[in-house]
């Protein structure tokens, strides 16, 4: 008996769908582009239900014919080529001819289109990519679409469509990111009959960006712009200064001939032209555009053309970097002669409290110099040594206890309210139970060097120790270790946060990563969380960075399955806390205390490199010591 048997029609149709379209962000994306294609100067997008229930994009566009109507949803027909020989010279977006197909497939649609000079639009319903209603109505010229129930006739895909939040969250990225390419035509977004994007056309990016995020935000931002020279790709576009950050990359938009894309390369080039200017692990946004040759460019490599590969790869970055670096630089200079702030992060590896005082705010005194240097600057404050903090236990109570809020803010401080009063649990593993006695072991301790590095004596040699990165070694394996029953404390005084209220709908979504790691928390009032507990070792450390990385990792990683997405949320949420509740460089440590370091990092799995994968310690040989000194 024969086994093979050809799918029937449908289905074909219906997988082959799913790859064009997995997620209602992608219908919106596919509907847009056909909006701008069709030279529209006003597009209208409402989504419901995270574009789960409705997805709608009405434009002023060109319209269709009614033969043109009917054709446009069957497979391979586009307007926008002729043949395969036009295929690297279109300059549209579509020209595959299969995204109506493909949404008709797996969705209920709607369409009502008129072109100019038609007396009458054409109202079009389909199902299972079936005309079922065919009407005249009257209409003004464009198109309106309606994509209803997507997925409804393929429930496994239906599963895998994530929670209304993340899926608007999709979308509206997305929305951002087509304001920010077409000045020129008018946007309005509404997210459940609630209107979110009000952009009108412009000509200027950082009105643009005002109309999208608001003018406290806008003032933040410094243009770019480079003479196009001869042969070589043209950059423009608009960055933020040194005063602003956020926790994630979201905000970083690249377009490369009107095409929003990532790309690894530039992405990388813009960051390290804040080189010094921002801390570690905090991104600026960046609206940056790109006009190249076409021919020197693949659009193709990515099935939805989200990625693009240069055929040049250097060729935008070594003009980016340095461009971000002096627009940089010109801003601050241009700023020098009025009062700048400059606060320190803990991310680098030094005690804030020494630093509040030394690089809190410039006078203008200070500041009164042409060129502002940043090597020196950072250089100043990351050898700085802190002489007047001791660390009792390993808790990380010297450090972490500034904030420094550019963008964010903050109702109390959590310095002054961030009390233990109960420690539910002691935990033996724990660095911080100075009791536990030190196993003996084949090394003696020197001490401390710069009260950075702890150095041992061994048997074949001198032994460095970065006494930050081995605690926190120490830690992360805690916590990746007894994660769910992490010993925690009350707080006295809850902290409390304020949320933006996507954020917040994120944070209620994912209550169980915060409890789980010995963070209680919950919803308190319109827009803010109050934190009850946290993990032992948490009690000094800035909750509030703590909160706005993992609500970032939690948008990074909210595409992947929900197994994977648990284990990259948690580890990076480990590695975080890891991070800012372990000593720091510049902590003043007793012996007990390094023995005691020592001892757990000897238990302590993969303890040569901290969970960002910097070395722990490395040895000077005795060869190379009695080298030197030619013995
Ligand atoms: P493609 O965009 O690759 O041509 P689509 O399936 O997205 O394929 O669209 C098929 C055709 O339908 C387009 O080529 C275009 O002629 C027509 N079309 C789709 N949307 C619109 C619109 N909003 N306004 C005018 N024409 C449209
Ligand atoms: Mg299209």
């Amino acid at each position: 008996m024969e086994k093979i048997k050809l799918l029937p029609q449908q289905e074909i149709l219906k997988i082959a769908a799913g790859q064009v379209v997995d997620r209602p962000a992608n219908i919106v994306k596919e509907l847009v582009e056909n909006s701008v294609d069709a030279k529209a100067t006003k597009i209208i997008v409402h989504i419901e239900n995270g574009g789960k229930e409705l997805i709608r994009v009405i434009d002023n566009g060109c319209g269709m014919s009614k033969q043109d109507a009917k054709n446009s949803f069957k497979k391979h027909t586009t307007s926008k080529i002729r043949s395969l020989s036009d295929l690297d010279k279109i300059q549209t977006f579509g020209f595959r001819g299969e995204a109506l197909a493909s949404i008709s497939a797996v969705s209920k649609v709607t369409l009502i289109t008129k072109e100019k000079d038609a007396d009458q639009g054409l109202k079009l319903e389909l199902e299972d990519s079936k005309v079922i209603s065919e009407e005249e109505v009257p209409f003004v010229q464009g198109t309106d679409l309606s994509i209803q129930d997507i997925f409804y006739n393929t429930p496994v895909r239906q599963k895998f469509l994530k929670k209304r939040e993340t899926e608007q969250r999709h979308i509206t990225q997305l929305m951002h990111s087509f304001c920010l390419d077409y000045l020129d035509i008018t946007f309005k977004f509404f997210v459940d009959g609630k209107q979110i994007i009000t952009c009108p056309a412009t000509d200027d990016i950082i009105k643009r960006a005002a109309q999208i995020w608001g003018h406290e935000f806008a003032k933040n931002l410094i243009p770019l712009e480079t003479s196009q020279q001869e042969g070589k790709p043209r950059v423009w576009g608009a960055i933020t200064n040194h005063q602003y950050f956020r926790y994630d990359r979201n905000n970083i938009f690249l377009f490369v001939n009107n095409r929003w894309v990532k790309n690894h390369n530039i992405q990388s080039a813009l960051i390290k032209g804040y080189n010094n200017v921002l801390p570690v692990a905090r991104y600026p946004a960046a609206f940056i555009f790109v006009k190249i040759d076409p021919t020197l460019i693949d659009v193709n490599i990515h099935p939805r053309k989200e990625e693009v590969k240069f055929l040049h790869p250097r060729a935008v970055p070594t003009i980016l970097q340095p461009l971000v670096k002096r627009a940089l630089e010109e801003h601050l200079s241009s700023k020098i002669n009025t009062k700048v702030t400059f606060k320190t992060q803990d991310t680098n590896n030094f005690s804030q409290k020494d630093n509040v005082g030394t690089f809190g705010t410039r006078t203008e005194q200070e500041n009164n110099f042409t060129q502002f240097n940043f090597d020196q600057f950072l250089h100043k404050q990351s050898t700085k040594p802190n002489t007047n903090v001791t660390i009792p236990e390993f808790t990380g109570t010297s450090a972490n206890t500034q904030t420094n809020d550019r963008v964010s803010t903050r109702t109390t401080s959590q310095e002054e309210i961030n009390t233990p009063v109960e420690q539910k649990e002691q935990n033996s593993q724990s660095v911080q139970d100075t009791q536990t006695e030190i196993v003996h072991h084949s090394y003696e301790i020197i001490g401390q060097y710069k009260k950075t590095y702890i150095l041992i004596e061994k048997e074949d040699g001198l032994f460095f120790v970065d006494q930050h990165v081995a605690h926190e070694r120490v830690l992360y394996q805690l916590f990746s270790k007894r994660f769910e029953n992490i010993a925690t404390i009350k707080l006295l005084f809850p902290v409390f946060i304020t949320l933006k209220e996507e954020d917040l709908s994120l944070i209620e979504e994912n209550l169980d990563i915060f409890k789980q790691n010995g963070i209680d928390l919950e919803i308190f009032g319109k827009n803010q969380i109050k934190i009850q507990a946290t993990p032992v070792h948490l009690k000094s450390v800035n909750l509030e960075e703590i909160i706005h990385e993992t609500l970032a990792s939690i948008k990074e990683f909210s595409g992947l399955d929900a197994q994977e997405f648990s284990q990259k949320v948690h580890d990076h949420l480990h590695s975080q806390m890891a991070c800012k509740a372990a000593i720091k460089a510049g902590d003043t440590l007793t012996f007990k205390q390094i023995e005691k370091l020592l001892s757990d990092l000897d238990q302590t799995e993969g303890r040569f490199a901290c969970p960002h994968g910097r070395p722990i310690g490395w040895l000077l040989s005795q060869y190379e010591i009695e080298k030197k000194f030619k013995r």
